[in-house]
């Protein structure tokens, strides 16, 4: 658990500091410009890139609906990669059918390729799964997975790109 990542958070900024020379003009501001590192903001092509709703997801905290998301059902071996930036986050062998209507698995392909955050949204008390490398927002994870681990990494088929592994045990 990271403890920065409240600054982070575009919804819920840093109080401005007292000394800031002019008072902001309403409507003149762009939060994003202080919410987010330079390294971790996304960019312009990215935009281009993603769809709407990728970049919703992932860029901007949504959800896609419940048992739309191309990778629901998807039972094939290969990994699931960050649609952002292509770091693998998941592997298909820990992936389950939850019933959820999201992509379930039990863990991350490594711990430190997610950060995992508190987030207290929509009135509930919830535990945000974040890309580590582009701070991409992947879902949320739950303490009402399988045994033995009990965890549930419910992500957002937008937020994902899943490589096939084909028979030689490669990657396409
Ligand atoms: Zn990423």
């Amino acid at each position: 658990m990271r403890d920065t990542w409240g600054s982070l958070n575009p919804l819920t900024p840093e109080p401005r500091p007292i000394s800031v020379r002019r008072p902001p003009v309403l409507g003149s501001e762009r939060q994003q410009d202080y919410s987010l590192p330079m390294s971790k903001k996304p960019t312009d092509l990215e935009r281009q890139r993603l769809t709407a709703m990728q970049y919703a997801v992932t860029r901007e905290n949504a959800t896609e609906p419940a048992f739309t998301g191309e990778y629901v059902y998807n039972k094939d071996d290969g990994s699931y990669c960050c649609v952002c930036c292509d770091t693998v986050l998941f592997d298909a062998g820990t992936k389950y059918d939850s019933g959820s209507g999201w992509p379930s698995f039990t863990a991350p392909s490594a711990n430190e390729r997610v950060v995992l955050i508190s987030d207290n949204s929509h009135g509930m008390h919830r535990t945000e799964v974040r890309c580590t490398n582009c701070d991409a927002h992947l879902g949320h994870v739950f303490d009402d997975g399988p045994d033995p681990g009990g965890k549930r990494f419910c992500v957002n088929s937008a937020a994902l790109n899943f490589k096939a592994t084909d028979d030689n045990g490669d990657e396409s």
